[in-house]
């Protein structure tokens, strides 16, 4: 196809409102619409029409299959394709009912679910979430849809993402109710910015650790890495145009609109940012954008790296989770205007916010929880783990004067000018910007920097809209009936954001006293998932999500469960790789180096070269006996893995003895690696990966 002219073929791989519109008889698209808009549910009447609707307009794309495209409690999105042939008189015809439309049963039992369903009783059914599009991908109609059990609970992300919204549209009209607004929905929308790595696939394919982990678990640190900050925004070399040229073109097809890309910081990192949507289609959206970051990279014979720490010493990768509020009129609830200070409802939503991050800051720090993330998370670069609000200069000021009695002086954006002749007058921003801050205010929204950027964005998501939902229940249950709202407003605001002052910090979170500071202010620093997923397990948590109607008891306690699993046997996969890397690759390496040493020291004794015979013999020693500790190390480590722990333990365990233990082999290993020649060195250094791509 040419593709000159983006518009002709922007989301043409979309079952989209256009689409429906034209493909669809004008009541039944009248009934989907409604469902779409107002969640008025489905009416099952329409489902033939519009299944029959899809798979002609499916099968036009060359589509022969459909699938059920669905989210379990992995980070990955699922399929089972089914082939729209059905025999007919000896010949096929392609044929796709309502049923199958809106309700699968994939015999998925080996999908994480925590006991909730047993392979006994495995029955699990995928349903049609109508608000987010189907679409075409490689010659599968692929129908979004939400996974539960045969006995209803939750058994993936999207559905508690989308009960979360509900939750939170409710609490929000409620609150906006008292202020006269009236509005048919309040939505969240959210931009995820990816980052990633590209490497080429030669030097992935010859590292052991890349291949089955994602990340790099030894290398020592190449002599240059990201210190001169020349990779950050620089010119993208033609291998990496071309890829995002690629990507981008893809992604277009599939109506998700990439909107910018650049270098990051470290070298061979870059960053995908979207234009924000309403939070279910970011997440699906997302959740297609790493697939097809994967494959495409895969094309032009490079590998994308979603890992959060692919290599020690240089930036790791997140996933700046942009969030905000819009109601359906198109106003967001997060703009602050030119003074709102003056503005009640603003200073409102904004005082519920920062309660809601503070009393659950344990949660919102767990929904990130993961092996990559730990590696990232409190690393120099990354947000600390510590949960905390930057307001930014302009409301940090309003809160320290409401809070702290200090006088508010407005400073408004002002016209400005870079001083340069001829440049124009252009108006400079009330804040500044503070790239230390987990949870940052930005302008008119909030942004989320925890997040890894291999995960699902939906997990971050139903947590903020969940603990949003519930300080908007809880201030429109205290204001109603106020009998001077105006008065009962102002101090309800007043005394939120002084009960949760706290949690604001706007200054630098990288610091080296920020931590100490933080364990004064009694803010949680959960290190580790086996530290911050048990705050799913706390009474006060669980409630919030019940009460919310996001999650029962049962489905939360599943999915906590299943997080700590998947840490622990993250973490096992990573050591025993590293075991066996050094094992079969190191060792020998190593020691056939020394052999080699050893060889030369007898030959350079017979033409009496007592130099470099010195040389050779005080190497060799010292290889070796760096050799012995390694391989001790090793044994230590692997002596750690074969137990089998409860889940709890078995992270415990993982965080507190695993990973020491992996890092003591890794300061061994990355000491051989200094000392020996490259030609000996088994896999690709880190100057090979990290400028792979030429
Ligand atoms: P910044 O440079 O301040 O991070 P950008 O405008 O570049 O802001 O946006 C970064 C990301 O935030 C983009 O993915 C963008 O779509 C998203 N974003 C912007 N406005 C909103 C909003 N109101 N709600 C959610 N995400 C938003
Ligand atoms: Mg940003």
């Amino acid at each position: 196809m040419e593709k000159s002219n983006v518009t002709d073929y922007f989301a043409t791989n979309v079952f989209n409102d256009e689409v429906m519109k034209n493909a669809l008889p004008k009541e039944v698209y009248r009934s989907l619409k409604k469902t779409v808009e107002e969640g008025a549910p489905l009416d099952g009447s329409i489902a033939s029409a519009v299944a029959n609707a899809m798979k002609d307009w499916a099968v036009g794309k060359g589509a022969t299959h459909y699938t059920h495209w669905f989210q379990p409690l992995t980070n990955l999105t699922a399929e089972k394709h089914d082939s729209f042939l059905e025999p007919c008189g000896g010949k096929a015809i392609m044929r796709f009912t309502g049923k199958e439309l809106i309700v699968g049963e994939p015999d998925a039992s080996s999908f994480p679910s925590d006991g909730m369903r047993k392979t006994c009783a495995a029955r699990g059914y995928t349903a049609w979430d109508p608000t987010s599009f189907a679409f075409v991908k490689e010659g599968t109609l692929c129908i979004p849809t939400v996974f539960v059990s045969y006995t209803g609970e939750t058994l993936d992300k999207k559905a508690p993402l989308l009960k979360s919204m509900a939750a939170l549209d409710k609490a929000a009209r409620r609150l906006l109710k008292l202020f006269g607004i009236d509005c048919k929905k309040v939505e969240t929308t959210v931009g995820p910015e990816q980052e990633y790595f590209l490497i080429d696939e030669e030097v992935f394919f010859r590292r052991k650790d890349l291949v089955l982990t994602g990340r790099t678990l030894v290398g020592a640190a190449p002599p240059r890495g990201q210190e001169m900050d020349d990779h950050y925004f620089g010119a993208l070399k033609t291998r990496i145009s071309a890829y995002m040229r690629d990507l981008d073109e893809t992604l277009w097809a599939y109506g998700v609109c990439a909107k910018s890309e650049h270098n990051e910081v470290a070298p061979a990192q870059h960053e995908l940012a979207p234009v924000f949507t309403t939070a279910n289609i970011a997440s699906d959206a997302n959740q297609l954008t790493m697939e097809l970051m994967k494959k495409t990279a895969r094309k032009h014979h490079l590998v994308c790296l979603l890992h959060e720490k692919p290599f020690n010493g240089v930036n790791g990768s997140g996933k700046h989770n942009n969030w905000s509020l819009t109601t359906d009129t198109g106003v967001n609830l997060l703009d602050p205007g030119d003074s709102p200070e003056k503005d009640a409802r603003f200073m409102l939503l904004l005082a519920c916010i920062l309660a809601a991050v503070d009393k659950y800051q344990g949660i919102l720090r767990a929904s990130v929880a993961s092996a990559g993330n730990d590696c990232r998370l409190g690393a120099d670069e990354a947000p600390p783990a510590i949960v905390s609000v930057y307001l930014g200069d302009q409301l940090g000021a309003i809160v320290d004067s409401i809070v702290l009695g200090r006088e508010y002086v407005p400073k408004k954006a002002v016209p400005g000018s870079i001083g340069v002749p001829s440049s124009p007058i252009f108006p400079i921003d009330a804040t500044d910007r503070n790239r230390t801050s987990p949870f940052a205010f930005t302008g008119n929204k909030f942004e989320f920097r925890m997040v890894g950027s291999s995960a699902s964005v939906a997990d971050a998501n139903i947590v903020l809209n969940t603990i949003a939902a519930d300080a908007f229940s809880d201030a429109a249950d205290a204001l109603t009936g106020a009998e001077n709202f105006e008065d009962a407003c102002k101090n309800y605001t007043y005394a939120l954001l002084k009960r949760h002052y706290r949690i604001v910090f706007n200054y630098n979170g990288y610091g080296p006293d920020w931590e100490e500071e933080a364990k004064n202010r009694g803010l949680l620093n959960l290190k580790t998932t086996a530290d911050a997923v048990p705050e799913f397990f706390r009474r006060e948590n669980i409630e919030v999500f019940t009460r919310q109607g996001v999650f029962t008891e049962k489905e939360l306690v599943a999915r906590a469960d299943i997080a700590l699993e998947y840490y622990a046997k993250a973490v096992k996969i990573e050591a025993r790789t590293l075991v066996s890397m050094m094992r079969q690759e190191v060792c020998p390496a190593v020691a056939n180096y020394i052999a080699a040493l050893c060889t030369a020291v007898a030959a350079k004794r017979a033409v009496s070269d007592k130099i470099a015979c010195r040389c050779d013999v005080s190497l060799a020693e010292k290889l070796s006996s760096m050799q012995e500790e390694l391989s001790s190390a090793v044994d230590a480590l692997e002596a750690e893995l074969s137990g089998k722990e409860e889940k709890l333990a078995a992270a415990q365990k993982a965080a507190r003895t695993v990973i020491p233990r992996m890092a003591a082999v890794r300061e061994l290993c990355d000491g051989l690696e200094r000392l020996c020649p490259s030609d000996v060195w088994p896999f690709p250094s880190y100057t090979d990966i990290l400028y792979s791509v030429k």
